[in-house]
């Protein structure tokens, strides 16, 4: 993969729940992308061997903004996973990872009509970057409500998210781990616009498929749900 010459250096590891971290970098100088995109991302040099059938590469979604100092991405490493992942976790401030182009249109278009960010668990990543976005460009909204779900009550960017929720007209956060309560939410939402609103999904492809389905059974229109799937889940 050429492309894949764009080098960052890594600055610090942060630990956001007891599986997600978030990788932080120096942000590459002359590399401009848009809240909700992603690249790939490879090793300089790797610590640990691939396994023999593995990718050299992974794909993840940009979690910050070009307005921030940084350059992050963040991803849910288990205990059982894979030697991308473990080399990940080997990675030390001043080491390199190459990236490739943005790319993805999984763009938030229209601040004007509301919107319903629906995200699993790591699905949150593309959503914290729409939410920094509009809250370091001071960007009017309509109403943005975010639905971040997690069923182990673990979220990522907590305070972060919270803050921005009680800080920024238009923008509200809500953070759920119970599947009731999540439904009941989007029952709220749906029967105040319908398809007077915009969804954006994220998260694993299995996730996106079941929100999707339940979004049409609610009414909602298919030109109207917006899904970012993450491939690999
Ligand atoms: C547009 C897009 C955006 C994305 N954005 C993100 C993002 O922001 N953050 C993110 O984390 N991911 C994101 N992904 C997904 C990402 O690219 C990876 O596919 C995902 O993180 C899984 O990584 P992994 O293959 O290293 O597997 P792991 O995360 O290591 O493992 C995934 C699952 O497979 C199991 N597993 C691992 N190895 C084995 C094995 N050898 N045998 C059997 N089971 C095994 C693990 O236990 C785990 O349950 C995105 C994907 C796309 C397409």
């Amino acid at each position: 993969m050429e492309s894949l010459n764009k080098e960052i250096m890594l600055k610090r590891v942060v630990k956001e729940t007891s599986d997600i971290y978030s990788f932080v970098f120096e942000k590459p100088k002359d590399y401009i992308w848009d809240a909700g995109q992603h690249t790939i991302f490879k090793f300089k040099e790797l610590k640990i061997p691939l396994a023999e059938d593995e990718k050299e590469h992974r794909i993840f979604s940009i979690a910050s903004v070009k307005e921030e100092e940084d350059f992050m991405f963040s991803t849910r490493i288990v205990e059982n996973c894979t030697n991308f992942k473990k080399n990940l976790l080997k990675l030390v401030p001043g080491d390199i990872m190459l990236i490739d182009k943005p790319m993805g249109k999984f763009l938030l278009e229209d601040l004007d009509k509301p919107t319903l960010l629906i995200a699993g668990g790591i699905g949150v990543t593309p959503m914290r970057a729409f939410l920094k976005d509009i809250e370091l460009n001071n960007k009017k909204v309509k109403k943005i409500r975010l639905l971040y779900s997690d069923d182990r009550n673990e979220f990522a960017y907590k305070e972060e998210l919270i803050g921005i929720g009680e800080k920024v007209k238009g923008i509200e956060v809500l953070l759920i781990s119970n599947r009731e309560t999540f439904i009941n939410e989007l029952d709220k939402f749906t029967s105040e616009y319908l398809n007077d609103a915009y969804y954006y999904i994220s998260g694993s492809p299995g996730m996106n498929k079941m929100f999707t389905e339940k979004l049409i059974d609610m009414g909602v229109e298919k030109q109207n749900i917006k899904t970012d799937s993450f491939q690999g889940y």
